[in-house]
Protein backbone atom coordinates (compact mmCIF):
# COMPACT_ATOMS: atom_id res chain seq x y z
CA UNK A 1 0.00 0.00 0.00
CA UNK A 2 1.04 3.61 -1.04
CA UNK A 3 2.30 5.57 2.33
CA UNK A 4 1.16 9.48 2.32
CA UNK A 5 4.62 10.69 3.33
CA UNK A 6 6.10 8.65 -0.15
CA UNK A 7 3.93 11.70 -2.04
CA UNK A 8 6.08 14.34 -0.12
CA UNK A 9 9.35 15.39 -1.55
CA UNK A 10 12.14 17.28 -0.65
CA UNK A 11 13.55 20.19 -3.14
CA UNK A 12 17.21 21.63 -1.88
CA UNK A 13 17.98 25.03 -1.55
CA UNK A 14 14.90 26.35 -2.66
CA UNK A 15 13.50 28.98 -2.66
CA UNK A 16 17.30 29.98 -1.54
CA UNK A 17 20.38 27.84 -0.90
CA UNK A 18 20.18 25.86 2.23
CA UNK A 19 16.48 25.27 3.03
CA UNK A 20 15.30 22.12 2.37
CA UNK A 21 11.74 22.47 0.93
CA UNK A 22 9.06 19.89 1.50
CA UNK A 23 6.89 20.34 -1.49
CA UNK A 24 3.33 18.36 -1.09
CA UNK A 25 2.39 18.97 -5.07
CA UNK A 26 3.37 15.39 -5.65
CA UNK A 27 1.03 14.29 -2.66
CA UNK A 28 -1.93 16.40 -4.09
CA UNK A 29 -1.61 15.14 -7.79
CA UNK A 30 -1.65 11.70 -6.79
CA UNK A 31 -5.24 10.67 -6.47
CA UNK A 32 -5.09 8.22 -4.09
CA UNK A 33 -2.69 9.67 -1.68
CA UNK A 34 -4.71 12.86 -1.66
CA UNK A 35 -7.78 10.63 -0.30
CA UNK A 36 -6.41 8.79 1.78
CA UNK A 37 -4.76 11.90 3.53
CA UNK A 38 -8.42 13.63 3.66
CA UNK A 39 -9.98 10.39 5.02
CA UNK A 40 -7.51 9.94 7.53
CA UNK A 41 -8.03 13.13 8.72
CA UNK A 42 -12.39 12.41 8.47
CA UNK A 43 -11.73 9.71 10.33
CA UNK A 44 -9.90 11.33 13.48
CA UNK A 45 -12.88 14.17 13.39
CA UNK A 46 -15.67 12.40 12.15
CA UNK A 47 -17.40 11.90 15.72
CA UNK A 48 -16.14 15.23 16.90
CA UNK A 49 -18.97 17.31 15.99
CA UNK A 50 -16.84 19.52 14.37
CA UNK A 51 -19.11 23.33 12.91
CA UNK A 52 -15.58 24.63 10.99
CA UNK A 53 -12.79 23.71 9.71
CA UNK A 54 -10.03 26.50 9.47
CA UNK A 55 -7.42 26.58 6.68
CA UNK A 56 -4.40 28.71 6.90
CA UNK A 57 -3.33 30.36 3.92
CA UNK A 58 -2.82 28.80 1.16
CA UNK A 59 -1.83 25.31 1.45
CA UNK A 60 -3.87 24.66 4.12
CA UNK A 61 -7.27 25.69 2.00
CA UNK A 62 -6.77 22.44 -0.03
CA UNK A 63 -7.17 20.59 2.76
CA UNK A 64 -9.25 22.69 5.10
CA UNK A 65 -12.08 22.41 2.16
CA UNK A 66 -11.59 19.10 0.98
CA UNK A 67 -12.09 18.10 4.97
CA UNK A 68 -15.03 20.35 5.48
CA UNK A 69 -17.03 18.86 2.52
CA UNK A 70 -16.52 15.20 4.12
CA UNK A 71 -17.47 16.34 7.57
CA UNK A 72 -20.23 18.59 6.57
CA UNK A 73 -18.21 21.48 8.21
CA UNK A 74 -18.57 25.00 7.20
CA UNK A 75 -14.74 26.28 6.07
CA UNK A 76 -12.92 29.55 6.96
CA UNK A 77 -10.00 31.57 5.55
CA UNK A 78 -7.01 32.49 7.94
CA UNK A 79 -5.49 35.31 5.37
CA UNK A 80 -2.33 37.19 5.29
CA UNK A 81 -2.55 41.00 5.84
CA UNK A 82 -5.20 42.80 3.42
CA UNK A 83 -6.62 39.43 1.31
CA UNK A 84 -10.08 38.79 3.11
CA UNK A 85 -12.70 41.91 2.00
CA UNK A 86 -14.61 42.43 4.98
CA UNK A 87 -13.75 43.47 9.04
CA UNK A 88 -11.03 41.52 10.09
CA UNK A 89 -9.09 40.75 13.25
CA UNK A 90 -5.28 40.64 13.15
CA UNK A 91 -2.72 38.98 14.95
CA UNK A 92 1.45 39.49 14.31
CA UNK A 93 4.26 37.08 15.00
CA UNK A 94 8.32 37.69 14.57
CA UNK A 95 10.06 36.03 12.09
CA UNK A 96 13.61 35.40 11.37
CA UNK A 97 14.46 38.74 10.29
CA UNK A 98 10.62 41.28 11.05
CA UNK A 99 7.12 39.98 11.60
CA UNK A 100 4.45 39.10 9.56
CA UNK A 101 0.71 39.02 10.70
CA UNK A 102 -2.23 36.82 9.92
CA UNK A 103 -6.15 38.06 9.77
CA UNK A 104 -9.03 36.55 9.73
CA UNK A 105 -13.24 37.94 9.04
CA UNK A 106 -14.72 39.46 12.70
CA UNK A 107 -17.84 37.43 11.53
CA UNK A 108 -16.16 34.46 11.00
CA UNK A 109 -17.92 32.29 13.54
CA UNK A 110 -20.58 31.52 16.05
CA UNK A 111 -20.09 31.70 19.58
CA UNK A 112 -19.95 28.22 21.07
CA UNK A 113 -18.67 26.46 17.67
CA UNK A 114 -15.99 23.39 17.82
CA UNK A 115 -13.17 23.87 15.29
CA UNK A 116 -10.51 22.23 13.56
CA UNK A 117 -7.14 24.78 12.37
CA UNK A 118 -5.73 22.73 9.20
CA UNK A 119 -2.03 23.74 7.74
CA UNK A 120 -0.28 21.69 5.57
CA UNK A 121 3.29 21.94 7.28
CA UNK A 122 3.94 22.95 10.99
CA UNK A 123 7.23 24.05 10.99
CA UNK A 124 8.35 26.53 13.83
CA UNK A 125 4.92 27.07 15.05
CA UNK A 126 4.65 30.96 14.35
CA UNK A 127 2.13 30.49 11.59
CA UNK A 128 -0.55 28.43 13.55
CA UNK A 129 0.40 29.91 16.69
CA UNK A 130 -0.88 33.07 15.65
CA UNK A 131 -3.59 31.87 14.17
CA UNK A 132 -5.11 29.93 17.41
CA UNK A 133 -3.93 32.91 19.03
CA UNK A 134 -6.20 35.04 16.71
CA UNK A 135 -8.83 32.89 17.17
CA UNK A 136 -8.76 32.42 20.98
CA UNK A 137 -8.35 36.20 21.35
CA UNK A 138 -11.45 37.25 19.42
CA UNK A 139 -14.23 34.17 19.81
CA UNK A 140 -15.55 31.93 22.43
CA UNK A 141 -14.95 29.14 19.69
CA UNK A 142 -13.31 25.46 20.87
CA UNK A 143 -9.88 24.57 19.16
CA UNK A 144 -10.50 20.81 19.41
CA UNK A 145 -7.58 20.15 17.52
CA UNK A 146 -4.32 21.62 15.72
CA UNK A 147 -3.73 19.51 12.42
CA UNK A 148 -1.21 19.46 9.92
CA UNK A 149 -0.05 16.87 6.58
CA UNK A 150 3.79 17.25 7.97
CA UNK A 151 5.42 18.04 10.92
CA UNK A 152 8.92 19.22 10.85
CA UNK A 153 9.90 17.78 14.70
CA UNK A 154 13.51 19.13 14.79
CA UNK A 155 12.11 22.65 14.94
CA UNK A 156 9.82 22.25 18.31
CA UNK A 157 6.77 23.89 16.86
CA UNK A 158 4.68 22.81 18.59
CA UNK A 159 6.37 24.69 21.68
CA UNK A 160 4.60 27.83 19.95
CA UNK A 161 1.16 26.07 20.67
CA UNK A 162 0.48 26.25 24.06
CA UNK A 163 -1.75 23.65 25.66
CA UNK A 164 -3.85 23.09 22.21
CA UNK A 165 -3.94 19.85 21.15
CA UNK A 166 -1.74 18.83 17.92
CA UNK A 167 -2.05 16.20 15.31
CA UNK A 168 0.21 15.17 12.35
CA UNK A 169 -0.43 12.72 9.96
CA UNK A 170 3.67 12.52 9.42
CA UNK A 171 6.44 13.57 11.29
CA UNK A 172 10.29 14.21 10.01
P1 LIG B 1 5.96 28.09 10.45
O1 LIG B 1 5.18 29.34 10.71
O2 LIG B 1 7.44 28.27 10.57
O3 LIG B 1 5.46 26.92 11.29
O4 LIG B 1 5.74 27.71 8.93
C1 LIG B 1 4.56 27.14 8.51
C2 LIG B 1 4.03 27.80 7.27
O5 LIG B 1 5.06 27.97 6.31
C3 LIG B 1 2.96 26.92 6.65
O6 LIG B 1 1.89 27.73 6.23
C4 LIG B 1 3.66 26.25 5.51
O7 LIG B 1 2.83 26.21 4.36
C5 LIG B 1 4.90 27.07 5.24
N1 LIG B 1 6.11 26.23 5.17
C6 LIG B 1 7.11 26.14 6.08
N2 LIG B 1 8.06 25.29 5.67
C7 LIG B 1 7.65 24.81 4.49
C8 LIG B 1 8.19 23.85 3.56
O8 LIG B 1 9.26 23.24 3.73
N3 LIG B 1 7.43 23.61 2.45
C9 LIG B 1 6.25 24.23 2.22
N4 LIG B 1 5.73 25.13 3.05
C10 LIG B 1 6.41 25.41 4.18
Amino acid sequence: MKKISDGIRTITDFPKPGIEFKDITTLLSDGELFRMTIDTFAERYRNEHIDMVVGVEARGFIFASALAYVLGAGTCLVRKPGKLPHTVHRESYELEYGTDSVEIHQDAFEPGQRIVVIDDILATGGTVGATAKLISNNFEVEIVELAFLLELGFLNGRKKLGNHKVFSLVKS
